[in-house]
């Protein structure tokens, strides 16, 4: 097996310094009944959850539709659901890989809190529970299970608990999956920038940095990239950039122990060992993953009023990334019209939770080749 990496590590793009939440029970998709209307208000509020910047690009306008389209009830249940199964299945990978020896990730199992702001939103989210592994809460039970949000727990209509949900650093996770393959003779690692191309008897050709390389199959899991390296087999995958930020600074003891998404401005908390890392933002029409300093300040900004003790995120360090991310919220993990090519891309907000989910389909699928 080799494993083909245009950077000098991995993990080193939109893996990098992610949400780190393993969240296995709230996998709805972005795109839901009512969100067009939210995005509408949001679009006008600086600091606002999703953002978007209009573009002549008619990718980007593509891609809004298919969004639209996927916030019809069924089109968003159906996505729900199949997120839900691949999670699941996500989190029983990962506890067997585990238990073979997969360690040094930050991992744990706090539990995750969904805290609700707004009355309504939190009636909406009670009525979807299930209450063989999620929890309701009121406010107080909330401050009660996580003293950090005490400070707010007066803004609090309430909050959904899962205990099983766990959280992780992806950038370590991604080092060491990588540190384990290596230990194996049949792996190896090429560092380039690999490109497909059309051969013949519908295979196609990878070549690194113009190089042919041989391969029997291929599995392209490039994350955003992975559109501009199918396109010349004629593949036009539906991925789109969704530019998201996150803050890391060392954990004090008024850092939340449990993972925490503040729902109504989605931002999410995770203590990874002595860190905690917060990330929120969905940025429609960013270019490229740069820090917009707007934005850092908008998220410090937010942190700073919901866990005042848990600073200072003045100094706490800025990242930016971009989320490869399909219309519906599904992964497309699936084979191609060409003979050698599997995908495996457009995990969107959800790609370390999924990851393992989606890595058991292609094994099977690599299993019938
Ligand atoms: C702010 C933010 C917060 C998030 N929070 C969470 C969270 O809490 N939980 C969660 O589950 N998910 C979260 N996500 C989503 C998750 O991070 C992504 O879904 C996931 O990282 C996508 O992984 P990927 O491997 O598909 O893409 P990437 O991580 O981008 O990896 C793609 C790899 O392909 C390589 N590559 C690209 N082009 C080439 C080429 N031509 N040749 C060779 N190599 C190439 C890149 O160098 C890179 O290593 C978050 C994302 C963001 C931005």
């Amino acid at each position: 097996m080799t494993l083909v990496e245009r950077q000098a590590g991995v993990g080193r793009a939109a893996s990098f310094a992610n949400g780190g939440q393993l969240s296995y029970r709230y996998v709805a998709p972005l795109a839901a009944p009512g969100v067009p209307r939210q995005a509408i208000a949001w679009a006008l509020r600086p600091g606002a959850p999703i953002s978007l910047r209009p573009r002549l690009d008619p990718h980007q306008w593509r891609w809004m539709a298919g969004f639209l389209r996927a916030c019809r009830k069924t089109t968003h249940d159906r996505g729900a659901r199949i997120l839900l199964g691949i999670a699941l299945d996500s989190q029983r990978e990962l506890t067997t890989w585990r238990k073979e020896g997969l360690d040094e990730f930050a991992w744990r199992q706090p539990g995750k809190l969904i805290a609700y702001r707004n009355g309504a939103g939190f009636r909406k989210a009670l009525a979807a529970i299930d209450p063989d592994h999620q929890r309701p809460l009121d406010a107080a039970e909330c401050a009660a299970l996580e003293p950090a949000l005490t400070p707010v727990a007066g803004q609090l209509a309430g909050g959904i608990f899962a205990p099983g949900d766990e959280v992780a650093d992806c950038h370590a996770f991604c080092t060491a999956l990588l540190d384990r393959m290596a230990s194996s003779p049949r792996f190896r690692t090429l560092h380039g920038t690999a490109t497909l191309a059309p051969g013949a008897s519908r295979r196609a050709v990878l070549r690194l940095d113009g190089r042919p390389v041989d391969a029997a199959q291929i599995v392209l899991a490039a994350g955003l990239d992975s559109r501009s390296i199918a396109a010349p087999l004629g593949l036009r995958l539906p991925l789109y950039g969704l530019k998201g930020y996150s803050l890391t600074l060392p954990a004090n003891a008024a850092a939340p122990r449990i993972s925490v998404t503040d729902y109504d401005r989605r931002i999410v908390y995770a203590r990874l060992d002595d860190r905690l890392r917060l990330a929120a933002m969905v940025d429609i029409g960013a270019r490229d993953d740069a820090l917009d300093s707007k934005r850092i300040a908008q998220l410090r900004a937010h942190a700073k009023a919901t866990l005042p003790e848990a600073g200072p995120f003045e100094t706490a360090e800025p990242w930016a990334g971009m989320r490869p991310a399909t219309p519906d919220g599904v992964p497309i993990v699936c084979p191609t019209s060409w003979n050698n090519v599997i995908l495996n891309v457009g995990h969107g907000a959800l790609g370390f939770t999924l990851a393992p989910g989606t890595a058991a389909i292609v094994r099977s699928l690599l299993q019938r080749f």
